[in-house]
């Protein structure tokens, strides 16, 4: 087994526990150490992806197709990580395999209970990942603030791992909030002494606590930690805020967060800076030498959460055109109603991300109606190819009553439908069309172009497909059937022929990206947008 690092959070949510532990991970694999990470959420939901985006932000896909929290779109963005099915723990996915294992006999003659029970089946699944993934350090964050009754078995089921494994196998790095206070003019360390309080009450010391904090720490305030939390000095990490989200392996690694968990870890292997990162993100970010304006319309444009992935990979795209992509958010609902029309006129790109629903779809289709127009950049993603099928049907090939079935079940031009496997399923939960498939690409495209490869594998998460009744019609009309899929001849990408740059995929290319290697539509995307700036300005 690998040895792991719980991560754990006190005081308040959203911390940022997922880029902490994401941080850490990209830390230790820049020493030469190989790590997974799994997320572990307490609520009963089997998985995310029966939640409502304004519940729990945005659903991640794995390659495999798991529907999972999107603190692992923090880890596949910073680290190599293998992430999987197994990487998202549930207690919905706990209770369930308990009760299934009741149910067919397994625990005979006992009863069965949370302890040992359900702890067993954390540790079971905690302990598989470790062991079948072969790497240096298992990461483990453990969702929720200590003190929350839901997180409990999962605290327990750690408490007893890390006693099972031994000091040096395992250790606990618990996020904390100092919080400053204004009008007193403090920062505070009560919080941060309570939730350890707490920790220990439940049997858990933690070994390193990471401090998150606007100012930084005094000395007298790291004495005080230290003293009321039984650690040493050094054991008392600053995690300062920064502005980018990138800057925070930069930001831990100067407080030595990476030298103290090898040393806790008693692993030896060998420094290394961080300066490919540094000059590859840090600095394009911070200093870049052009700018753009890109739209995106939605309906959970409110939600930072909503569209994360979608929003850091066009910064992953600025990064790669050394550019700051200024992203304007509009309501799709807004557009219906005739309000910010003339936002979108300031856009050097529109994006039409995925969606379910068909609540502002009209407003998507103007949305779409405008780019085509105007020779703007649009990148349709999943809901946005369909919404940018149903567009060009309805102006272009003058299919009027042109829908996707979602929106009108009886709609006399279905463009977009369900294909029959999809028809006769009942449940909801992990049965769309999940995780990835091979699709390919036809050439002198600009999908080709951005790929620069025949054959590529992309994530998916939908129910609904083009219909292949109307591609003769689309063809005829200007439109190219970029990519497909060759085993179902599903469609997979579009492009308009007489346009600078739109292209509309089934796919989620956005779960592909990451800050040193931009996914290739997006960097292309970008280059199309800086590249109507131009023309416009
Ligand atoms: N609602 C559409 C479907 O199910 C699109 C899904 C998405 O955009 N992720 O096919």
């Amino acid at each position: 087994m690998s040895k792991i690092i719980f991560v754990t959070g006190g005081v308040v949510s959203s911390l940022g526990k997922g880029i902490a532990a994401a941080s850490i991970g990209k830390l230790l694999e820049t020493r030469g150490l190989s790590t997974t990470i799994i997320k572990c959420d307490p609520y009963l939901n089997v998985d995310p992806g029966t939640m409502n985006p304004f519940q729990h932000g945005e659903v991640y896909v794995t390659d495999d197709g798991a529907e999972t929290d999107l603190d692992l779109g923090h880890y596949e963005r910073f680290t190599n990580a293998l992430l999987t099915k197994d990487s998202n723990i549930t207690t919905g996915k706990i209770y369930y395999s308990v009760i299934t294992k009741e149910r067919r006999g397994d625990y005979l003659g006992k009863t069965v209970q949370i302890i040992p029970h359900i702890t067993d089946e954390i540790k079971r699944r905690i302990r598989k990942v470790s062991k079948e993934r072969d790497v240096d350090v298992t990461i483990v964050e453990i969702g929720g603030t200590v003190g929350d009754i839901e997180s409990l078995p999962f605290l327990e089921a750690i408490r007893q791992l890390r006693w099972e494994l031994g000091e040096s196998y395992a250790i606990n790095i618990h996020v904390t909030l100092l919080p400053y206070i204004k009008s007193a003019g403090e920062q505070k360390t009560k919080p941060t002494q309570h939730s350890v309080g707490r920790l220990r009450e439940i049997g858990i010391a933690p070994d390193i606590l990471l401090c998150r904090t606007e100012k930084h720490i005094t000395k007298e305030q790291r004495d005080k930690i230290s003293l009321f939390c039984n650690l040493d000095r050094d054991s008392v990490v600053e995690a300062i805020d920064v502005k980018h989200i990138y800057e925070v392996p930069l930001m831990l690694k100067k407080e030595g967060l990476d030298d103290l968990i090898v040393k806790k870890l008693n692993i030896k292997k060998g420094d290394k800076d961080l300066t490919e990162w540094r000059n590859l993100v840090v600095k394009r970010l911070k200093s870049p030498k052009r700018e753009i304006d890109v739209c995106v319309v939605g309906k959970y444009i409110a939600l930072p959460d909503a569209y994360k992935s979608i929003y850091e990979a066009l910064v992953h795209g600025g990064i790669a055109n050394n550019a700051r992509v200024n992203i304007l958010k509009i309501d799709s609902e807004d557009l219906e109603k005739g309000k910010h029309e003339s936002r979108l006129k300031k856009a050097h790109g529109l994006l039409i991300p995925g969606g379910f629903g068909d609540r502002g779809i009209e407003g998507k289709i103007k949305a779409v109606q405008y780019a085509r127009e105007n020779n703007i950049p649009y990148f349709g993603i999943c809901l946005g190819m369909q919404v940018a099928a149903i567009e060009f049907a309805r102006n272009v090939c003058k299919l009027k009553k042109a829908n996707s079935t979602e929106f009108d079940k009886n709609s006399k031009n279905p463009i977009i439908c369900l294909l029959e496997e999809q028809k006769t399923i009942k449940n909801l939960g992990a049965t769309m069309r999940l995780g990835s498939y091979p699709c390919k690409l036809s050439k002198k495209t600009n999908s080709h172009r951005a790929y620069s490869k025949d054959n590529i594998s992309e994530r998916h998460r939908h129910r609904y497909e083009f219909n292949n009744k109307y591609k003769p019609s689309f063809v005829k009309k200007g439109i190219v059937f970029s990519g497909v899929n060759a085993q179902h001849g599903l469609v997979e990408i579009m492009e308009l022929k007489n346009h600078p740059w739109f292209v509309a995929c089934q796919f989620h290319p956005e779960f592909k990206s990451k800050p040193d290697k931009a996914h290739p539509l997006f960097k292309d995307f970008i280059g199309a947008a800086l590249e109507h700036k131009k023309q416009v300005s």
